[in-house]
């Protein structure tokens, strides 16, 4: 059994325990991976805490050099990533590979940034500028959904930033982190990026150890609240990126064999684990059977399987709760009187599969419209009036992001600035990009990944302040010299 070992302060470590990653698709076991003890945790945070004063000190050129170089060493090694990724999460071997190319995208994009310098005042009465500098350690702490491109989101501006980084992957998908951290050993400086992996409870132990000066958390809403707490007393910064349950709002000008094959992929990627996956449609009442047939169509033809096997375009749930917790879901649902035009039920067969399910008859109450469902199962609701759907789609703790899909575009667009979450997109969902900042309303998060935005969240804001001036304008303004006034 192949077992992968930790990155701290640039060298492999082992642990007295280790414990099993379970091959979704075969329930068998893929993999081992350390349990950090506690004084192995200490070990990573000192060693991104020496390491912070060579990293923060580099000019970021030198630091963005350092990033491609990883970026690099990551792309060349894609296809075995990959083939770690699809066994411990499931996905298909292609969109394993998009993912491993994600994180090689956001570090050269991230690479090539630097902290903004902005003068707000320069006059005779003072200098003052508004520098950004590193926060110091990163906790980074990643789910199981998408364990690479997420964590990348926060390593790769962190970094670039000039902070040094521990990330901790979820116990379901430890291995493809750990392996990037074995590669990385030697591109990177010794400490500035340390791997650990181990339960929940290695989670909460990161959140209140005094090294770090900020949380990066990726996560569930329920796991985010506690993280929040564990932060707040010492005033640590935290990002939170949390649960979602993104409403795709249909009008009734669209042609139904259009979007519904995009409506599907953007439902389904990852097999519904995506926390911006369409999680509700609501269907006008006229295209409301047309559009649940074409849903139902797409569900039957996709290929539901193993990701090692090419034709496969859905994988399996990742883990044994969430396969429950969908399960539960769906016949929740039927016994409410919602129907399954598709799906409804596990495939007999090993693995945790979960047939491709279209609810028909779903409702505002019903548990899987209103909570996050997190899995292969999309509710689809009928509705009459556009204005309450409206109201409908925003009557929702959460607020990740939503989508509007119509042939006028322009009232789409009017009608998607009325949702009331972080990212609105029209005849789009799932659109993700590192120069687009990403942010979650309400109970979906607590600040922004990507863009500048993004990148400042793991900067510290300075103002400098020269009382009289900047040198330069009081060297302009002082008067002439003894030989100028001959
Ligand atoms: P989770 O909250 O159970 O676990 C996330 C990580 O937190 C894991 O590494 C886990 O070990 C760790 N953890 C658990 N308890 C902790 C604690 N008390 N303190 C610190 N860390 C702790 O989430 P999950 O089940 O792995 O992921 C699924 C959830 O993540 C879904 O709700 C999904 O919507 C959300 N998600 C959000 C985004 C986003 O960007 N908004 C992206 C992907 C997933």
């Amino acid at each position: 059994m192949r077992r992968f070992t930790m990155t701290i302060d640039g060298r492999g470590v082992e642990s007295a325990q280790h414990f099993d990653v379970i091959d979704p698709a075969t329930e068998q076991v893929c993999g081992r991976a350390p349990e950090c003890s506690p004084e192995q945790l200490d070990a990573a945070f000192a060693a991104a805490s020496t390491a912070l004063r060579g990293w923060s000190g580099l000019a970021p050129e030198r630091r963005g050099k350092a990033l491609a170089a990883a970026a690099d060493a990551l792309e060349r090694q894609t296809a075995e990533l990959a083939a770690v990724l699809t066994a411990e999460q499931g996905k298909p071997l292609a969109q394993a590979r998009a993912e491993i190319g994600s994180a090689v995208r956001w570090l050269r994009h991230f690479a090539g940034f630097t902290p903004n310098r902005e003068v707000v005042q320069d006059d005779d009465v003072a200098f003052a500028e508004v520098l950004r500098r590193p926060l110091g350690v990163v906790a980074a702490i990643t789910p199981w959904n998408f364990p690479v491109s997420l964590a990348f989101w926060k390593i790769a501006p962190a970094l670039a930033a000039g902070n040094t980084v521990v990330v901790k992957p979820s116990p379901y998908t430890p291995l493809t982190t750990l392996r990037i951290g074995e590669l990385l050993r030697g591109v990177l400086p010794d400490g500035v990026l340390g791997v650990v992996s181990g339960g929940d409870a290695l989670g909460a132990r990161l959140t209140r150890h005094p090294a770090p000066r900020k949380i990066s958390f990726t996560g569930s809403t329920a796991t985010g609240r506690k993280v929040l707490s564990a932060a707040a007393d010492d005033l640590k910064r935290v990002t939170l990126e949390l649960g979602g349950n993104d409403p795709a709002i249909v009008l009734d000008d669209v042609d139904v064999a259009e979007i519904a094959p995009k409506l599907f992929r953007t439902a389904f990627a990852n097999s519904g684990q995506v926390c911006v996956a369409v999680k509700r449609i609501y269907a006008p009442r006229r295209l409301y059977a047309d559009l649940v047939d074409a849903l139902a169509h797409e569900a039957v033809t996709a290929r539901t399987g193993d990701g090692r096997d090419p034709e496969t375009l859905l994988g399996p749930v990742n883990n044994r709760p969430q396969l429950d917790r969908v399960a539960a879901l769906v016949s929740d649902a039927l016994s409410r009187g919602a129907v399954a035009a598709a799906g409804g039920s596990r495939l007999a067969r090993d693995g945790y599969f979960f047939a491709p399910t279209v609810l028909a008859g779903a409702e505002d109450g019903m548990p899987v419209v209103d909570e996050e469902q997190f899995g292969p199962a999309l509710p689809v609701v009928a509705y009459d009036d556009v204005d309450t759907v409206v109201e409908r789609a925003n009557a929702s703790h959460f607020g990740l992001a939503g989508s509007v899909w119509g042939e006028d575009v322009e009232r789409a667009a009017r009608i998607a600035g009325r949702l009331d979450c972080g990212t609105s997109w029209v005849n789009a969902h799932i659109a993700l990009a590192p120069h687009i900042p990403f942010a979650g309303a309400k109970w979906s998060g607590v600040g922004t990944e990507n863009g500048r935005w993004g990148y400042e969240e793991f900067t510290q804001l300075k103002v400098e302040y020269v009382a009289g001036g900047s040198p330069a304008r009081r060297r302009r303004s002082e008067p002439t010299t003894a030989a100028g006034r001959h």
